[in-house]
């Protein structure tokens, strides 16, 4: 990249980029020049996420704002790169890469944090294979849109900065406008990233590579007698939290592989990902996955299955001793498996009010599932019906089997010696009131597609206070989603 496309005249603006990851060995990136936009068009900006990172576009045009966030302009201090991964997809090993992202610095935030930021959809890299390496206007839109709905949900995701227009075509099952979203994240630093790094290059380089994941997301390990192995605990427990958080609000991430999955514990990669509405544990969404291997309830498997990946790529840097070795990734496994039976009903029972539950009391959690898949109650609305709201699809709770249930869970509130109010406080902590339906995502991204933002504005903005109990809304409420379908990388 020339000189001259960096700006000088922006230092108001408070750029402080890092590149801590072109520091690393040779192997782990490539350098690599953003394809030149060639309109640039602001169209989703985010400015809370702007000011948490130090950056002020006040004094700056709109035109320059697109331009830095479509890569026609590198802001200063830049390092454009694409990471090399490797990672299972549908339980297959093979080599990927950043096909269709760059990192161009890692902001230092006010507060001290390195934030990566990426361009996603600005073009072919080292790594693109037979893909274009752009996004459509579509997918980045939603991307920028789930990811503001999983932040406001007090979910840990990487976050969107800005959807720019690019005036490009770009050529799917149809032709589409072509868009760059810029994302946020603590890191895009995957497990997949573990598997290139453990089977492509050498030990020294893994342990290299190891001691930077450390430094940068759980300095705390540092101490410890195997940081290794502590590492590997705090990214299974990050993971565990992270999962648990899905399933409180019935995401489906829907596409799980290594590769999708940060070390940091964040939501990332949002392709296929859907909220669940009507409860069944077989939800998927994604048109690939015919076997479900994503399905929602299957998640928590999944994510094990994930993190014996991790532990096979650290094999050789836990200890000199193999059977050790894998006798520590045995116990920490376990520990997850522990983690999430002991977890996921506390989980439920806070979501229908109860904090300090008996063993005996599973069973009011054990029905209330049943009864949800068996009637296909939406999983939200549910959870505020319990809470005593107006929701749609009254009949189905006018029915023997949802009102005994409440009275049963009544009686439990009685037995424990919980109050309504302090119920009351929990469950609106843990249901949130509003997620971006399918229904709603669709018509939002019509609208953009079509050139009107309002109603995804107005979707967005709803969206920053999910847990908001005195704003409830029949028209974010209708479930609906039947036969929906989600697609990869459109
Ligand atoms: P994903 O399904 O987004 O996790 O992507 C899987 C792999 O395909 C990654 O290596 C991506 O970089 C790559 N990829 C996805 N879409 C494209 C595209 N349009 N052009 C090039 N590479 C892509
Ligand atoms: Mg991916």
């Amino acid at each position: 990249m020339s000189e001259k496309n960096h700006n000088n005249n922006t230092s108001e603006i408070g750029w402080n980029l890092q590149h801590t990851y072109a520091t690393l060995p040779e192997a782990l990136f490539r350098k690599v020049d953003p394809e030149i936009p060639i309109k640039p068009e602001i169209v989703f900006f985010n400015n809370h996420l702007s000011e948490r990172l130090g950056l002020k576009f006040s004094e700056v045009s709109e035109q320059e704002i697109a331009d830095f966030f479509s890569g026609k302009i590198l802001p200063p201090g830049s390092v454009p790169i694409a990471q090399a991964y490797a990672g299972h997809q549908f339980g297959h090993f093979t080599m990927l890469g950043d096909g269709r992202a760059i990192l161009f610095g890692e902001q230092l935030t006010p507060d001290g944090t390195l934030i990566d930021l990426v361009w996603k959809g600005s073009g072919r890299t080292p790594f693109s294979r037979s893909g274009d390496g752009l996004g459509t206007l579509s997918a980045m839109t939603r991307e920028f849109l789930i990811s503001k709905a999983m932040f406001g949900l007090g979910i840990p995701t990487t976050e969107s900065l800005a959807v720019v227009k690019t005036g490009k075509k770009v050529y799917r099952e149809k032709i589409h406008e072509g868009a760059v979203l810029t994302r946020t994240a603590l890191s895009h630093i995957r497990v997949g990233t573990f598997e290139f790094v453990s089977y492509y290059t050498d030990k020294a380089t893994l342990m290299k590579f190891t001691d930077y994941c450390i430094q940068r997301h759980y300095p705390e390990s540092l101490g410890d007698q195997n940081s290794v192995l502590s590492f590997y605990k705090k990214v299974i427990q990050k993971q565990l939290d992270l999962i648990l958080h899905w399933m409180r609000v019935g995401f489906i991430h829907g596409v799980m592989n290594t590769d999708n999955m940060s070390i940091a514990g964040e939501t990332i990669d949002y392709g296929p990902c859907a909220f669940m509405n009507e409860y069944s544990p077989d939800t998927v969404f994604s048109s690939i996955d015919s076997q479900g291997r994503y399905a929602f309830g299957n998640q928590p498997r999944i994510g094990h299955w994930n993190l014996a990946c991790l532990g096979s790529a650290l094999l050789p840097i836990l200890s000199d001793n193999e059977e050790e070795a894998k006798e520590m990734i045995s116990e920490a496994l376990n520990e997850y498996i522990k983690g999430f039976e002991r977890e996921w009903p506390l989980v439920l029972f806070k979501k229908i009010g109860i904090s300090n539950p008996e063993e005996k009391n599973k069973i009011l959690l054990d029905r209330l599932l049943k009864w949800m898949n068996e009637t296909r109650a939406d999983y939200t609305n549910t959870f505020l019906k319990i809470m005593g709201y107006d929701v749609p699809d009254h009949e189905k709770y006018d029915t023997p089997g949802f009102q005994d249930w409440i009275r049963e869970r009544k009686i439990v509130l009685e037995e424990l010696g919980i109050t309504q109010e302090a119920s009351m406080q929990l469950m609106q902590k843990m249901n949130p009131v509003i997620i971006p339906r399918n229904h709603l995502v669709e018509k939002a991204l019509d609208g953009v597609v079509g050139g009107d933002v309002s109603f995804a504005q107005e979707l967005l903005q709803r969206l920053d206070y999910p847990y908001r109990h005195d704003d409830v809304d029949f028209k974010f409420m209708e479930s609906d989603d039947r036969d929906y379908k989600t697609y990869c990388g459109t």
